[in-house]
């Protein structure tokens, strides 16, 4: 099988299951941290490993331009090359070339652009995606679509749709003939040793483990990707067709792009009636901490964000008491933790006035101790999440806002 699913627990649509990577468990529903070009940004993986990530994201466009997928290849992959031995998923480039290139042209052959880094041209097309992301060795692949602008009219973001669904079938093909080449090797496949998912994680899912896996793949699986806009009908009809085209996950893209909450939970209910429930379900780019318990209690799966980690850098730290904006005068003689229910080394350690203070003075480390503890928070929030529904009750967390046990 391309990729193992097992759902262990239900409470009303929400599910807590495995997804067995051949880099080890993931157990959902899961927020994973974004690390963009190798890293996620001012943390270690050491730490990553410490709170509990089993999946991070990498950029396809970034890592394409810098250091290139050539040489991630040569040196064994970006498991290897960032020591990273957990799950890898990469983005297909669309949503970079999108928001962060120049002079791009979308053509039915793929995208042109030029790099934001130096000026130069460059062509993204979806079989060049699935060989960016081959050389990189990622445990789950993502199809290359057009994730369409907001606002866009109805024409237009049925167009865009179309163009995705093409795509969609070109990703396949040239996956499926290619996915043997990611340069995995041996490193970190099967080694025991180094699939120690973290004790907190091993005692609330211990079902999630590599014991349970069975048969662990050995390419990467491609997820295809719903688009549509804002329109429901037009949602449900690219989830149709892209169920059509059989993949062993799918993700929901162009959402979080602007519309309001109310849209983006509307266009997430209309596509998950459709996608098959014996599948993980992703929704890219969502969301604040309330938001991603909301759509795990819709049965969502998977989730990335680089709101913990760019908040954080901007002094935005999440607690169980609400947003907190550490630069705020009023912390400057707190002596109590950034959260007080949190556990992380963050929290165990220091106090407010000492994260103001790093904070204002621009010290490096105020990044580095803010983004650990906001994923901390987001990934307790997820634990919290997977254990209410192995409890089969997901009120108190929805009613309550999010607390962390
Ligand atoms: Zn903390």
């Amino acid at each position: 099988m391309a990729l193992p699913f097992t759902i262990q627990a239900q409470a009303g649509s929400a599910r807590q299951a495995c997804i067995h990577t051949a880099h080890g468990p993931v157990g959902t529903p899961a927020f994973m941290p974004v690390g963009t070009s190798g890293t996620v940004k001012a943390v270690s993986q050491d730490i990553l490993e410490e709170l509990g990530a089993q999946i991070i994201l990498g950029n396809t466009y970034h890592l394409y331009l810098r250091p290139g997928h050539e040489l991630v290849r040569k040196l064994g992959g970006l498991h290897k090359f960032m020591s990273w031995e957990r799950a890898l998923l990469t983005d297909s480039g669309g949503f970079q070339v999108f928001s962060l290139s120049e002079l791009r042209k979308v053509k039915e052959e793929g995208v042109s652009f030029r790099s934001h880094l130096d000026g130069t041209s460059h062509l993204f097309t979806p079989e060049r995606s699935m060989e960016i992301q081959i050389a990189l060795g990622a445990d789950i692949v993502m199809a290359f679509d057009e994730c369409t602008e907001h606002p866009a009219e109805r024409e237009r973001a049925r167009e865009s749709m179309e163009m995705t669904l093409r795509w969609a079938k070109r990703s396949k093909d040239y996956f499926e003939a290619h996915k043997h080449e990611v340069p995995w090797g041996d490193w970190g496949i099967g080694t025991s040793e180094h699939r120690d998912i973290g004790s907190s994680e091993e005692l609330d899912n211990p079902a999630c483990s590599a014991e349970n896996s069975g048969n662990l793949p050995t390419t990467p699986a491609l997820f295809g990707i719903v688009q549509g806009g804002m329109y429901a009908d037009l949602r449900r009809e690219s989830a149709e067709r892209t169920v059509e085209l059989d993949f062993p996950g799918y993700a929901i893209g162009g959402l979080s792009v602007g519309e309001s909450r109310e849209k983006t939970m509307e266009m997430i209910a209309a596509v998950l009636e459709i996608l098959p429930k014996d599948k993980p379900r992703y929704v890219m780019g969502v969301g604040y901490p309330e938001e991603i318990v909301q759509y795990a209690a819709m049965g969502v799966d998977m989730m990335d964000c680089v709101l913990p980690t760019r908040a954080a850098r901007h002094g935005l730290l999440f607690t169980s008491e609400g947003r907190i904006n550490i630069k705020n005068a009023r912390y400057a003689q707190d002596q109590g933790p950034a959260d007080p229910k949190c556990s992380c080394r963050v929290c165990a350690r220091y106090t407010r006035a000492y994260l103001r203070h790093l904070f204002v003075s621009a010290e490096p480390l105020a990044g580095v101790l803010n983004t650990v503890h906001n994923l901390a928070f987001y990934l307790d929030t997820m634990r919290s999440v997977r254990h209410a529904i192995t409890l089969g009750d997901l009120s108190g967390i929805l009613s309550g806002g999010v607390s962390l046990t």
